[in-house]
């Protein structure tokens, strides 16, 4: 790599999750530009892109068709504000977005990060009960192994770790239950849904696949016995799909394979096929139509984000969802990740440093087991993947592999191969 990029970049950028003093060291890639699948480097370097931008790419880079939307766009409008106006493209994304969400009537507050697609659900499901005068529902259930984001609110409902613990004086409490990792965590969540239905104002819950807890996996009907604990109690449900939304898990959402309609939904990442940031809350017509009132009044939802409904984020996301269906994506997320599956279980799972391989659709978390704490297998493997030419990132000690939904099976090969010599390489033959 050349340093002189990396020296730049470490003297004026700050990186999340990162400890700026060691960036350096860690031999980081500076992205230039991408051709499909592969990043390629400030050294002409190609990578390709198994962890889709962290979670959010689902068709490649430079996608002729979502590069297009993109510059019709700008000959319109870039950006006008949503905060008592309207856009013609977000009306047209709102509506596309409508027809296929799991949400009965559903009503879309945009934002621009997954973290505050969860912060609007957790003041909309406030203030949901205190605009119909009922005291005391002011409580979250959430789960532990939880991840939501990384502004405070999203951070309470988590279930903390990455080094976060440190704001734990700033976390509100919450009503937490077993993560999708413990036995029959899925029972002990009814019963406090039960226990604590008087103050819960929701349950939040991300569905099938607790992604940063390292791919940790529901089964729908698990979700299911969640969403209907919900019902039981009048309790809301808001439902976490930032991570599996657009396609990951096989279907447009992981709702879809729960037959679960949640309250409240939140997506984000996919939703502009990782072009640009957008998220969204999406309200069911009851959540919504408990803050109409009269104008001015406390019903209002003062919250809003400066770049809510961004129009180019807008075109690209509504160019996306069509893309999705005209290329049949779903399909191949199906077919690429039986493919996928195979090949771990044939060459990755047999390695004795690998504990448990852990996969739903195109998410898959390959947890290693090092026999001792400090040898940071996950952070060394990943890095002589990166070395072979193929970009992943770990958790922890496991592995997470996220190809882009357009995966091609000799792609899944090269990923499949790195990752074996790779593991070799660190862990021993
Ligand atoms: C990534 C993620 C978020 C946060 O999204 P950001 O865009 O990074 O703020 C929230 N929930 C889940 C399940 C996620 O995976």
């Amino acid at each position: 790599m050349d340093d002189a990029w990396v020296k730049r970049d470490r003297d004026v950028v700050w990186h999340g999750f990162t400890q700026m003093a060691a960036y350096a060291d860690g031999a980081p890639v500076v992205v230039e530009r991408a051709e499909g699948h592969e990043l390629i480097d400030v050294d002409g370097r190609r990578y390709l892109d198994a962890i889709s931008s962290l979670w959010v790419n689902t068709m490649g880079h430079r996608v002729p068709e979502l590069d297009q939307a993109v510059r019709d766009q700008l000959d319109r409008v870039a950006h006008s504000t949503m905060l008592g106006n309207g856009n013609r493209v977000v009306i047209e994304l709102a509506e596309a977005l409508a027809e296929v969400v799991p949400v009965d009537g559903p009503h879309f507050l945009f934002c621009s990060d997954g973290a505050s697609a969860v912060e609007q659900a957790l003041k909309i499901a406030f203030q949901f009960w205190t605009n119909q005068g009922v005291t005391g529902r002011t409580a979250y259930l959430a789960f532990g192994g939880a991840y939501h984001g990384d502004t405070l609110g999203a951070l309470s409902v988590g279930a903390g770790g990455f080094g976060t613990d440190v704001f734990d004086p700033l976390r509100f409490p919450v009503v937490r239950a077993p993560g999708f990792a413990e036995p029959a965590w899925c029972d002990r969540a009814v019963e406090l849904i039960g226990e604590h239905a008087a103050s819960l104002a929701a349950v939040v819950i991300e569905p099938l696949v607790q992604g940063a807890a390292g791919m940790q996996l529901a089964e729908p009907h698990q979700v299911r016995a969640i969403a209907d604990a919900c019902r039981a109690h009048d309790v809301l449900l808001v439902v976490d799909e930032v991570a599996t939304g657009f396609g990951r898990t096989g279907t447009l959402f992981a709702t879809d394979q729960c037959r679960v309609r949640p309250d409240l939904l939140c997506i984000g990442k996919g939703i502009t096929g990782g072009y640009l940031p957008m998220a969204a809350t999406v309200a069911s017509q009851r959540v919504f139509d408990a803050f109409l009132g009269p104008d001015l009044s406390e019903k209002t939802l003062y919250h809003g984000h400066s770049y809510s409904g961004n129009a180019l984020a807008a075109a690209v996301a509504l160019r996306h969802l069509r893309l999705l269906e005209e290329r049949d994506v779903l399909a191949n997320v199906c077919d690429r990740a039986v493919e996928l599956a195979a090949r771990l279980a044939a060459e990755v799972a047999p390695h004795p440093a690998v504990g448990e391989i852990r996969q739903r659709g195109l998410m898959v978390g390959i947890e290693l087991a090092p026999p001792a704490d400090d040898l940071r297998w996950g952070r060394r493997v990943c890095a002589a993947a990166v070395e072979r030419g193929v970009l992943l990132r770990p958790l922890g000690d496991v592995v997470v592999v996220m190809p882009p939904l357009t995966i091609t099976g000799p792609e899944i090969d090269r990923i499949v191969t790195v990752l074996r010599s790779a593991i070799d390489e660190v862990c021993g033959p």
